[in-house]
């Protein structure tokens, strides 16, 4: 008997063990019918023809043809990804994705990336820990190693805080940025948290501890500065930091010494007296680069058409939540990228003299980091809106590359604990309940698993349900099941979205340390796998 006659014979015998076994199986379906949607405030309303077509068999079979069309008559990019745009929704789980389909404007709604051809699931655990930390899960996805909690461009022969142990050659982990400069091709970050925070310091980074942002950040861990080099003098000094063309986010304060006031008003956070914006300067003066340091939107705006190396810090801590920010003075995640792009893709080949490279193709890594730090307050609306401005910046990048010769890639570091369940009603917006529950009181589509937006049980011995008015609040912290002072991430795999040249390489489930290898070997500059091995010559 061939394997697959034999699976059915188990697979009837199975359902015919479960009739028999569980006579109350058919009351639980009998009970599910019973189910009525809850409505809340629609998203959207649906006209009379769109709610008659979801009627239809005909309706959605011709939708799931043009699917298939699609898919049959798709044809492989084999061309090399000359530049590789890398999207990092930090935090953005699947369950964030699809709730944000419905902040949006419905359940049938596609964020940008969404509309790539491939996709595929990545596993984030970490050397030490079942869930990541955006600093050991950075090291995974850029520089193509496993790591241990809170680590970051280096190996899980490095503990966390083991500064000597950072320090060997052997145990750093070089990112797919590295790659591409060694190619001599243009490379930079944007992010909206810290440039220094953990996902952007994937990129440039060797740390035994992702909180070593500054030199006071080390003194504070009782460890010498100097022998544990922190992370924001690391990206101005470090072979991958200094030779990045673009750097742009939050965290001036990393930056300035202590007595020094920025352009806001506010003091640096560094004990040994360097001004390292100024450091940078120099330091491209020196080079013969054309350079610009922007801290404000206006300024990012009108960067010149020949600036070869761009820093842009707009806050001194992280950029503001994009609901939260001045639309006028601080830029959005869309707007940086748009400038990153220009920088990376202008040819200066004719008009500068320095050795910046030229126009050899760029790699971009661009953090959408606020997703995260929403969902830990388990501000879920906030967390949402990040993510809808993240796939506007992926969608910005789209319009402004080409497919035929750029790879971009989109994915997230780890989940979180929000889920998105229950059974409201089709079209029903997001903040809202989902139902009754058994206590006959409502309970609401979005909760967290833990987290800080636990409340114990009322005076009364109620649970406490959230008004209306107060899940229309931006910063309504959402229901959490335990309580902690900031809710955790979440241990499930996270999805991967790609198009460009090898797109089709992303696919099934992967470890999330095979991603930059992949990205390396559709750009060509793998050391492990080289072209030739498997590209046909033209
Ligand atoms: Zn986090």
């Amino acid at each position: 008997m061939n394997g697959y006659g034999y699976s059915i014979v188990i697979g009837v015998a199975f359902f015919a063990h479960l009739l028999v076994a569980h006579p109350g199986l058919k009351k639980n379906e009998e009970e599910d019918d019973d189910i009525n949607p809850y409505m809340n405030k629609l998203v959207k309303n649906r006209t009379k023809e769109e709610m008659e077509n979801e009627t239809r068999v005909d309706y959605w079979n011709w939708n799931a043809l043009q699917a298939v069309q699609e898919r049959l008559f798709r044809k492989l990019n084999e061309n090399t990804a000359k530049n590789v745009i890398f999207f990092l929704g930090d935090g953005m789980s699947i369950p964030t994705i699809a709730a944000t389909r419905v902040y949006l404007g419905g359940e049938e709604e596609q964020l940008s990336f969404e509309k790539f051809p491939y996709s595929a699931l990545s596993k984030t655990y970490c050397v030490d820990h079942q869930t990541a930390d955006s600093a050991c899960s950075a090291t995974a996805y850029l520089g193509g190693v496993k790591a241990n909690l809170g680590t970051i461009g280096v190996s899980a022969a490095v503990g966390k805080k083991n500064c000597s142990a950072m320090n060997v050659e052997e145990n750093h982990v070089h990112s797919i940025a590295r790659l591409f400069q060694l190619k001599g091709k243009k490379t930079g970050f944007v992010t909206t948290t810290r440039v220094t925070h953990a996902s952007p310091a994937g990129v440039y980074a060797h740390t035994a501890s992702r909180n070593w942002e500054s030199d006071t950040n080390v003194l504070k861990a009782k460890l010498d500065p100097k022998q544990c080099r922190d992370i924001a003098s690391q990206l101005v000094f470090g072979k991958t930091g200094k030779n990045l063309q673009v750097i742009l986010g939050g965290g001036r304060k990393k930056f300035l010494p202590k007595e020094v006031t920025d352009e806001e008003g506010n003091t640096g956070d560094r004990s040994d007296d360097l001004n390292l914006i100024e450091e940078w300067k120099k330091q491209k003066k020196e080079m013969g680069a054309k350079y610009e340091y922007v801290w404000n939107r206006k300024q990012l705006l009108n960067v010149k058409n020949d600036t070869e190396y761009l820093l842009g810090l707009f806050e001194p801590g992280h950029m503001k939540y994009n609901l939260e920010r001045s639309k006028e003075t601080e830029p959005s995640l869309e707007e940086m990228t748009e400038v990153a792009i220009r920088v990376l893709q202008r040819d200066t080949s004719s008009t500068s003299n320095s050795s910046a490279p030229s126009d050899n193709g760029f790699f971009l890594f661009v953090e959408g980091g606020r997703i995260d730090t929403a969902h830990h307050s388990t501000f879920a609306h906030k967390a949402l809106d990040e993510t809808a401005e993240f796939a506007k910046a992926v969608q910005k990048a789209v319009q402004m590359t080409n497919e035929e010769d750029t790879l971009i890639v989109v994915t997230a570091d780890h989940a979180h604990t929000m889920s998105y369940a229950g059974y409201a009603g089709r079209g029903s917006e997001i903040f809202g309940y989902a139902g009754q529950a058994s206590d006959s009181n409502l309970y609401t589509i979005l909760n967290y698993a833990n987290g800080p937006g636990y409340r114990p049980l009322m005076a009364t011995g109620e649970r406490y349900v959230p008004s209306e008015e107060e899940m229309n609040e931006v910063g309504f912290k959402w229901p959490s099941t335990s309580p902690l002072n900031s809710e955790t991430h979440g241990a499930d795999d996270v999805a991967v979205f790609a198009n460009g040249p090898w797109a089709h390489l992303f696919t099934g489930t992967m470890e999330e340390n095979v991603i930059p290898h992949l990205i390396a070997a559709a750009a060509c500059v793998s050391p492990q796998i080289p072209c030739a091995n498997f590209k046909k010559q033209s």
